[in-house]
């Protein structure tokens, strides 16, 4: 019976280990708990059935006493747990939380029967929490300087963003697989970021990020993302037409923090609401631009395809919608190229996707390179074609693309004229709640270290792209030093407090 129950157990634990992985929680955590509940049962067994072997107990008390082991048991291990989670160090919880599910979640529980409030005592020191100069609240600087853009003012913007699309699996940022030929012909004359990251693996909280220029679900958790103006309302003012071909519900529908920017189109003039295929959505578009036979009416147009993000049969699939969606964006290129020349045109991603290089599928859920790591391309005519390999946030295309068109005019209280080389860039995971967002992971880049960390479960992992790209070992016990310093720009963006 005994090992019975331990093979059910392990059967538990392999489900859990292969099936889904990182989806369907209640699923997982059902059968966590079911793993732990199943090995108290062994033990109880074990006990019953030693005590009948060795007569320490009379027979008519067995049913009494087995009941007793596993109240006796379950509390012995809460309490154990609380105190295990309490005194782990964060090297072992990261040790932890990397290598054991079942462990994990034993973690997690004890950290939930934890009485004391929470604090992110290792990850974040309350010390380094100061408020900085609204650096959250505030577009991210120009991804180049300004002064090389002249050449882009008065001219139209057109910006394509293609969900789910990693920049690893275009020919322009190295595949040799050639996926991707009218994106990779566009940035051969375009200013090309080696190195750009989302805010967020996250639609809802990309988008919204893409046209405020800042990380929108962290000014959301901190009640400061309301009125902001979007790139809309800049050019706007500017006396540009503004039109999205976005469906309104990739931005997070109805809740509070968003209401105002849902209920004023995030400043576009139109913004159009149903999802069609990928073929339709070049279609309208080429038919509205037919439509605006003015060239003296300037445009910002916008345009999200979806084809990536649906791809049932696998990665072979997935390589095909990005096959497809490249020959749309080459007909809307051609067609922008042949009718107005002088459109400035930027191509990027809300988000990556993971196909198991940490475990998981799909993207929301890390922020490994698979899943921020984005295309990022500009191209500005009469601007020489350049790669830029700095790391660079996708939040920045706001205060390129208004300085690259509307120029001088351009104001400067709301869109910043420098920014620092070597500037962190920040990401994070939202859980949403009833009113805001919580965060529960966050990502740091400075050059080739890049810092993740877990929030709730009190661990950060270091990594050093430059030797290992995939992610594969984190250096965080042997960088003490390394991973406090870079925690500093982490605790300013999040400006945490216990
Ligand atoms: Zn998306």
């Amino acid at each position: 019976m005994v090992a019975g129950l331990a093979g059910l157990a392990f059967v538990f634990y392999l489900m859990d280990q292969t099936i889904l992985v990182h989806f369907y929680g209640f699923f997982h955590v059902t059968l966590q708990v079911g793993v732990f509940v199943v090995l108290e049962c062994a033990l109880a067994v074990l006990a019953i059935s030693t005590c009948k072997a060795r007569q320490w107990l009379p027979t008519g008390r067995r049913d009494v006493a087995a009941v007793c082991v596993l109240i006796l048991g379950t509390t012995l291990g809460a309490v154990s747990l609380n105190h295990a989670s309490k005194a782990a160090s964060a090297p072992v919880r990261a040790v932890i939380y990397q290598h054991s599910t079942v462990a994990a979640t034993l973690l997690d529980m004890g950290r939930r029967l934890s009485l004391q409030p929470r604090r992110h005592n290792d990850v974040i020191p309350t010390a380094t929490v100061v408020r900085l100069h609204g650096a959250v609240d505030r577009p991210s600087p120009p991804l180049v300087d300004p002064r090389t853009l002249t050449a882009g003012f008065g001219a139209d913007i057109l910006i394509i963003t293609i969900d789910t699309l990693r920049a690893d699996h275009l020919g322009l940022y190295g595949n040799p697989t050639p996926l991707s030929p009218h994106l990779d012909a566009l940035a051969a004359e375009s200013l090309v970021f080696e190195r750009a990251y989302t805010p967020s693996p996250y639609t809802a909280c990309a988008l919204p990020s893409l046209v405020l220029g800042m990380p929108f679900c962290v000014l959301a958790r901190m009640g400061k993302s309301q009125g902001h103006p979007t790139i809309a309302d800049v050019m706007a003012r500017s006396g540009y037409n503004t039109t999205a071909f976005v469906r309104d519900g990739y931005f997070p529908p109805g809740h509070q923090t968003v209401k105002s920017y849902g209920d004023r189109k995030f400043g576009f003039d139109q913004l159009w609401g149903e999802r069609p295929t990928d073929p339709a959505q070049t279609d309208r578009t080429l038919s509205f631009l037919a439509s605006q036979t003015s060239l003296d009416q300037k445009l910002l147009t916008w345009i999200h395809y979806m084809g990536p993000h649906e791809y049932p049969a696998g990665i072979g699939q997935y390589r095909e919608k990005i096959r497809a969606v490249d020959h749309e964006v080459g007909r809307l290129i051609a067609h922008v190229r042949r009718t107005r020349p002088r459109t400035i045109i930027a191509v990027t991603s809300d988000h990556g996707e993971e196909f198991g290089e940490h475990g998981g599928t799909k993207h929301g859920h890390a922020l490994y390179e698979e899943l921020v790591r984005v295309p990022l391309i500009v191209y500005i005519p009469g601007t020489p074609a350049r790669r830029i390999a700095r790391p660079v946030p996708i939040t920045a295309l706001f205060s390129t693309l208004v300085l690259a068109a509307a120029g001088p005019s351009a104001d400067p209280r709301i869109v910043p004229q420098v920014g620092a080389e070597d500037a962190p860039v920040l990401a994070t995971i939202s859980r949403r709640t009833s009113s805001t967002f919580r965060q529960t992971q966050a990502m740091v880049v400075v050059r080739d270290q890049k810092l993740i960390c877990h929030l709730e479960r009190d661990y950060c992992q270091l990594f050093d792209l430059a030797s290992d790209p995939g992610e594969r070992t984190d250096v965080a016990p042997q960088h003490a030093d390394r991973v406090r310093q870079l925690r500093v720009p982490l605790a300013e963006w999040l400006q945490l407090e216990q």
